[in-house]
């Protein structure tokens, strides 16, 4: 069943806490407080990974959850047929942990595939056995993937990850365009002193070979908590590195709940010719929050509402209770009505109040 969606008519008493309306008055789809909805679901397949990177893992690596706590591969392609038949989801993105390691990975695309023709699938990895897995990645029905690399210096690479593995990450890349992955999007977070001075080459590097780059400011959702924000490189700031080589122009084209702000990309040298479109994903200096139509869920089944978040709302006990597909639907709904408002990053700095680090780390709670 598909359910047509429109966008719901949120009753006066929007954001109000005390309003009388409840998840689901709205419509059948993953409604908040505040008006907004979510279509696009970010889905974790695995908490494990096989880099360390510094602003996300601590160097030992995290508790690793046990094998039974995390879905099952029927669990997963159950989830996201109930979120696309009962809860409008458009999109679906598997992420982790490295989703790559998840030994299902391949057989879960395929089914969610089966189910859902049109649903574009994308897949965010660090690129460590994509060189392998591409081909078969690609027939199984994946629609396009992002992989992270911060730095096309085989050092920095090491000294960011922990892993001196840049030449298989590069390999992936290359096979995940060779079997036509495309577009491919390169996910890079920039670190001052480290590889903020590498700026204008990643985009050179992505411009040449067709990648889209996109930035990501650095989020404190690092497992050593090391992020402040005089240190970090912000959104404002990676415009202006690039600009000593590039100009760069609004792209034209609606950002659509996009989380990434898009740039046209020339080069000073030859102004005329538009080369390619570079993304920005400013979540902490220009937030997207009041346009956020993301829900997430983690890889042992919990609803995250918001990367933020320090609640989450268990689905998988209900998924092992014999719980129906309209049960589940309803508890998602639940975790997303009370979705707040804002990160609060933007108006407070990480420690004072207004927004409090969530304990959980990005490679955690499904980045
Ligand atoms: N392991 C996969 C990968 O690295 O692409 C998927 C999971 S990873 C958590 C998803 C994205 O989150 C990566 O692009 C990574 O660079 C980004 N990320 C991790 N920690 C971050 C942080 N503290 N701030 C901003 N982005 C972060
Ligand atoms: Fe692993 Fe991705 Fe986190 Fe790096 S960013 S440690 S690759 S989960």
């Amino acid at each position: 069943m598909t359910i047509s969606l429109g966008m719901p008519q949120v009753p006066s008493g929007r954001g109000g806490t005390g309003s009388a309306v409840r998840p689901g008055d709205v419509g059948p789809m993953l409604a908040d407080r505040y008006g907004r909805v979510a279509t696009d679901l970010r889905l974790s397949v695995t908490d494990k990974c096989n880099l360390r990177c510094t602003y996300c893992m601590p160097a030992e690596g995290l508790d690793w959850l046990r094998n039974d706590q995390v879905l099952r591969d029927e669990e997963v392609v159950r989830l996201v047929r109930i979120a696309v038949e009962h809860l409008g989801i458009r999109e679906l993105r598997l992420t982790g942990g490295e989703p790559l390691i998840r030994p299902g990975l391949v057989d879960i695309v395929a089914a969610v595939r089966l189910n859902h023709p049109q649903l574009p699938i994308s897949l965010t990895t660090n690129g460590l056995g994509l060189d392998r897995k591409a081909g078969q990645l690609r027939d199984a029905g994946l629609t396009r993937i992002n992989v992270s690399m911060d730095s096309l210096h085989p050092d920095t690479f090491a000294q960011l990850t922990r892993r001196p593995l840049l030449d298989r990450v590069l390999r992936g890349i290359e096979e995940a365009d060779r079997v036509g992955l495309r577009p491919i999007k390169i996910n890079a977070v920039l670190i001052r002193g480290v590889n903020d001075l590498e700026a204008t080459a990643l985009l050179d590097w992505s411009l040449r070979h067709g990648f889209e780059l996109r930035f990501i400011e650095q989020m404190p959702l690092d497992a050593d908590r090391a992020w402040s924000r005089d240190q970090m490189i912000t959104a404002a700031q990676i415009r202006s590195l690039l600009e000593q080589e590039f100009m760069l122009s609004p792209d034209p084209r609606q950002r659509d709940g996009a989380p990434a702000d898009r740039w046209e990309v020339r080069r000073r040298s030859e102004p005329g010719a538009v080369l390619g479109t570079l993304g920005i994903i400013a979540s902490v200096t220009e937030p997207f929050c009041a346009d956020c139509r993301r829900t997430r869920v983690t890889a042992e089944g919990s609803v995250r509402s918001c990367l933020f978040s320090h609640e989450e709302t268990d689905l998988r006990n209900l998924l092992r209770s014999g719980a129906s597909d309209t049960e589940i639907a309803d508890r998602w709904r639940e975790a997303m009505w009370s979705k707040p408002e804002g990160h609060g990053m933007d108006s407070a700095r990480a420690g004072d109040a207004g927004f409090v680090q969530p304990e959980r780390t990005m490679s955690a709670i499904c980045g």
